[in-house]
């Protein structure tokens, strides 16, 4: 008798990493720090004054042994009060319940909101296999801040699920994700590098939210310590040239995955597909 084995050789088609965009929309911002959706198809630039128009996207990384998400959106409800967030993962082939992971980069309401769901008024967690990965510090300012920008009552239920795992510092989750606190966003904001087969992805979250960002220099008002930001801003996006890194722009209006290119001192930003 003869044995046959079927041998399995490693080669580019079989990476599993694999980068989506969860895109959540676009919205306007005033000094009660409230997201109003805008539509520029419908709604009109003139009717929000002194507001900040921004849009918003977490993502998903799957790998070989996890499928994580990276920041989680505002969580707003469509109108027929289902989760925008969880629509958008059924749409990229995935269901909720396998997200392994969910990685944040700090705790202001854009970026947590998605950690619960509103079902008809009452607060769940999300994402109920995940182990939720949040910076102490950041967690701790976010309770002793009186700050519209944090909104306790989604910590609460976070804290209730026995879900969440504190980070302290610099560090790694396993041996392919690492975090980094950067400070300038807020105290204890921290971006995340995951590894796999040779790629590299990076969610410099609220450091580099946007990818023009990186092609001029700026002070943003939004950052409590805004010439740090715009510092490390240079920082990461010589390290993401140099390394080849595929980055994830979670304010982007265009471009949101893309790698960054440097050309006799002029940088490049190249949308990054799969
Ligand atoms: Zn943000």
């Amino acid at each position: 008798m003869r044995i046959e084995i079927l041998r399995v050789i490693p080669h580019h088609n079989s990476i599993v990493l694999k980068v989506t965009a969860l895109h959540e929309g676009s919205y306007s911002v005033d000094v009660s720090k409230k997201f109003i959706p805008f539509d520029p198809l419908i709604d009109k630039v003139s009717d929000r004054p002194a507001s900040l128009f921004i849009f918003i996207q977490p993502f998903l990384v799957k790998t070989k042994n996890d499928l994580i998400l990276l920041d989680t959106g505002l969580g707003y409800n469509n109108l027929q009060g289902e989760s925008v967030l969880h629509q958008n993962i059924k749409k990229a082939g995935y269901d909720p319940a396998d997200i392994t992971k969910v990685l944040m980069s700090h705790l202001h309401y854009d970026h947590s909101g998605g950690m619960v769901l509103d079902k008809d008024g009452k607060l769940e967690v999300s994402f109920v296999n995940a182990d939720y990965y949040i910076q102490r510090g950041e967690w701790e300012t976010a309770y002793s801040k009186n700050s519209s920008s944090y909104k306790t009552e989604i910590f609460d239920v976070l804290q209730r699920s026995g879900q969440i795992h504190f980070l302290d510092g610099d560090g790694k989750i396993n041996d392919q994700i690492s975090y980094e606190i950067t400070g300038g966003h807020t105290q204890f904001h921290q971006v995340f590098l995951i590894e796999e087969d040779g790629e590299k992805v990076f969610f410099g979250a609220d450091i580099v939210p946007e990818p023009e960002q990186l092609q001029r220099k700026f002070i943003a008002k939004y950052d409590i310590d805004g010439r740090k930001a715009m510092e490390l801003r240079i920082k990461y996006g010589e390290m993401a040239s140099e390394n080849n890194w595929i980055c994830l722009f979670y304010h982007a209006k265009a471009k949101s995955i893309a790698k960054v290119l440097k050309k006799n001192d002029a940088i490049f930003i190249k949308e990054f597909n799969g």
